[in-house]
This record gives structure tokens, sequence and C-alpha cells, in this order.
């Protein structure tokens, strides 16, 4: 017997032990295979061993990591595979099953269980819905249009990878996160791009002006043409690709359009088991949802912050809130406390953002560089609330604990390269 025969039969018979384990033993069904579905799956298993955990997931792979599909992936450095979030063994080596095309249809809270479009009936002791979000798909370009892109699955990445190799001018619709990722990438294997932005500005929802400045600089001098305050006017599809029209008078032809106007969460399942939802499925603290044996996390849910319910749409978040609702899955009652953060990579910069994005600071207070990128932080009653840089990743990580313990910071030595950061750690709260 080869070797891969080997670990093939023990894999089996691993998965096999799984799903026969005993009765008595605690159920828990994971939707979802992004990381929050992952992570809370993993949690739970660790959290108790003994129990039977299984993740359901629509897609018909392992389940992979989402922020390279809009960098390394279209750009030819790695290919969607290279990055499971369980890691190289995938989530059997946790000891955690994975039914593949398994998409849920329905949720039974009377006799706990799920069903799937394929008639598979799940009984659950602990639900964890991790869903996700979807893209917000606009009219004038549905999902299915030849020529048009949308980016969230390793599939669409694929797609827009071989598209990118014979085009000549992508249109990106959207200068939000994704879109710049996207346009970034496509100058990068030698793609026109042009970004056409509703706002007055890219990042709006994002970061603040002086650091969107720096990166719509950073396009510019890469050859994208960046359009802001931009409305379409006019689509029409053409045998090689798509003209386009704006109110104030630009006409684009573009062979591939993008689309990067935002996503909602993917709540269609919850709402139909009459769970309470509300801009996403709204969980407590402890990530319970409106029924005590069902759990949500991630980009689906919407859950208390400092300020009130919020929906976050990042990786970080999703992770750390998939393993809360994993341990609670799992008997823990913890609560989710975790200040959230965000990255973006493009070009050589890395972008950053750490702390609660409501309300608005009191101050804002900009650090002279010293090398790499700018840096703000937003003040708050004397504490720092928030804080985004380029290229500074060693700041964010001290002002992300400057965020978590609230010490008292003095504004003017944050402005001062001179005054090391991490010396105000040393402050007491
Ligand atoms: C292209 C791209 C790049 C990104 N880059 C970054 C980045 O650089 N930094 C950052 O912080 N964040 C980034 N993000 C955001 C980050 O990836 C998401 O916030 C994160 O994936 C959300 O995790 P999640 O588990 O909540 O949901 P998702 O990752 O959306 O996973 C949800 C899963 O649920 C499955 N599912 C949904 N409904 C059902 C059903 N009925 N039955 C079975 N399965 C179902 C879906 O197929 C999917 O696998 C990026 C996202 C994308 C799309």
């Amino acid at each position: 017997m080869s070797r891969c025969q080997i670990v093939y039969y023990s894999l089996l018979s691993t998965r096999y032990s799984l799903l026969m384990s005993d009765q008595t033993s605690r159920r828990i069904v994971v939707i979802g295979g992004g990381p929050a579905g992952v992570f809370a799956a993993l949690e739970a298993k660790r959290t108790d061993p003994a129990a039977h955990v299984i993740i359901l997931t629509e897609e018909g792979c392992e389940p992979y990591e989402k922020p390279p599909l809009s960098k390394a992936v279209l750009t030819g450095k790695a290919l969607p595979e290279d990055a499971l979030i369980a890691g190289p063994g995938g989530v059997i080596a946790h000891k955690v099953v994975l039914e593949r095309h398994a998409c849920c249809t329905a949720i039974d809270r009377a006799a706990r269980q799920v069903r799937t479009a394929s008639g598979q009936r799940y009984r659950y002791d602990a639900l964890v819905l991790a869903t996700g979000s979807l893209m917000r798909e606009l009219p004038q370009f549905p999902i299915a249009m030849p020529h048009v892109h949308y980016l969230r699955t390793a599939a669409d990445a694929r797609a827009l990878k071989a598209s990118l190799q014979s085009a000549k001018h992508l249109v990106l619709i959207g200068g939000g996160l994704i879109g710049l990722e996207v346009a970034a990438s496509a100058r990068t294997v030698g793609v026109k791009t042009t970004v056409l932005e509703i706002a007055p500005r890219i990042l709006a929802r994002v970061c603040d002006e002086n650091t969107a400045a720096c990166i719509a600089q950073a396009h510019s001098k890469h050859g994208v043409e960046i359009h802001t305050g931009v409305t379409i006017k006019h689509v029409e599809p053409t045998a090689a690709g798509i003209d386009i029209t704006t109110k104030d008078g630009h006409a684009l032809s573009a062979d591939i359009v993008g689309i990067g106007c935002g996503v909602k969460p993917n709540v269609a399942l919850a709402a139909a088991a009459e769970l309470a939802v509300d801009d996403g499925i709204v969980v407590d603290e402890h990530c319970s949802t409106s029924d005590p044996n069902i759990l949500a996390a991630g980009d689906a849910t919407r859950f208390p912050g400092p300020h009130g319910l919020l929906r976050l749409e990042n990786w970080r978040h999703a992770q750390d809130h998939g393993v809360i609702a994993g341990r609670n899955a799992a008997g823990a009652h913890e609560a989710y406390r975790a200040v959230p953060s965000f990255w973006s990579e493009q070009y050589d910069l890395y972008i950053q953002g750490v702390g609660w994005p409501s309300p608005q600071p009191d101050t804002h207070i900009h650090r002279q560089a010293t090398g790499g990128g700018p840096l703000i932080f937003g003040i708050s009653k004397g504490a720092m609330i928030c804080a985004m840089g380029i290229n500074r990743q060693r700041d964010i990580a001290t002002a992300r604990r400057l965020i978590e313990r609230q010490i008292p910071v003095d504004s003017a030595a944050l402005a001062d390269p001179n005054r090391p950061l991490a010396g105000m750690l040393k402050a007491t709260a």
C-alpha cells in the first residue's frame, strides 16, 4: 500500500469513527466553511474533545482563506488551496468532520435538526451559524452578466484571474478595500485599470482622508485612474466587453468589469428559522442567537460592541468571534471582547486599522513619520479608541494594546515620533 493510500484510509477511518461517535456525546453542527465556522468547529472540539463536531459547507472543497483571493491568487503567486483555514491537514486533522456540497436549506428548531438540499438531516445539541456575507449585486451589472466579475469565492478568483490574462482594460466599480486590492493586482499583471467610485473619495467607509490620499497616490503612481463622485448613466454590452457612460460624461470601454460594492449579511437561513435578524443575525456577547441552542459568528452577525450593535466584515473578527462561539457551543460561557482590526495589501502598502469604528473620536492625532507611512490615532476621553497606519505594523500592534487596556494617553507624546509608543504601555489605566 502506498503512503498516499495509507493516509487516505487512515483519514477515512478517522471520519468513520467520528461519524459513528458515541450517541451520548454532544453533537455540535457548524454551518459555513469560512474562518468563523472553521475556528468555531476547531475550538468546540478543543473545548469538548468528546463532542462530535461537524462542519456543513456548500462548497465542494476544503475551507480556504479569502484574503489571498484578491491579492496573491490574482497575481499568480498562490492558489486558493495553498492557504487552508485549518492548516495543511485540513479540518479532519483536528478530528472535525467536514461535509462538502452540504447546502443547508432549513433549520428545524423544535427537532434540533438541519436539513440540506440533498435531503440529509443533521441532529444537533448546539448549532453555530457562520454563513458569512453575500456580494451586493448592482442592478446594472447582474452577477451572471458576461464580462462582469464579482469576487467572493475561490471559483470567482479563478475566473477573474483567467479573464485578466487576456484583458486590456479592467473597469472596477467601487473604491473600497476589495476593489482597490483587485486594482493593485490587475496593475501588477499589467492590465490597464480604471476605478469608478460614487463617493467623493475612495475608502470613505474605511479610513481618514489622509490615509486614503496616500493609497490613492500609490495607485496613481502605478497607473490606475481613479474617478470619484461618479454615477453610472448607461451600460452597453458589446461583443468584446462592456461600454460604460457616466453622468459627468466619461465614456469607457472595458473588456472586463469588476464589482466591489460591499457585502450584505447572509441571513436567509436564520430568518427562515425565525431567529432575530436585523441587518445580520442578532447575537448577544456570548454569540447566542434568540434560540439558546443556536449560536452565530462572523460576517453574518450583528453583535454588541461598546457603542451598541454592529456588524463587521473582516477576517480577524470572524476568527475571534468564531472561537468564542465554538467554546460556548461546547459548554463554556465566555463573552466576546476582542478589539477588532483589519488589514489590506496593495502594492508594497500594508494597510491596517484597529479599534471600534464608531463613534467618531474627539481628536485625531497624526504621528510624524520616521520611516513607514502615515499613522493616525483616534482619541476619546483621554484614551485611544482606534488607530490606522500604512507599513506601521509594530506601532499598530502597540496601539492595539493601548486600546485594549484603555491606558490614558498624552496627545503631544503620541504626535512626537521621538517618544516611543511602547513606553506609553507602562502607564496604568
Ligand atoms: C476577496 C476577499 C478578500 C478579503 N481580504 C481581506 C483582508 O485582506 N483582510 C481582512 O481583514 N478581511 C478580508 N476579507 C474579509 C474576510 O475574508 C471575511 O470577513 C471573512 O471571510 C468572514 O468570515 P465568515 O466565516 O464570517 O464568512 P465567510 O468567509 O463568508 O464564510 C461563510 C461560509 O458559509 C458558507 N455558507 C453560506 N450559507 C450556507 C448554507 N446555507 N449552507 C452551507 N454553507 C453555507 C459559504 O459558502 C462560506 O463558505 C476579504 C474577503 C474577500 C471576499
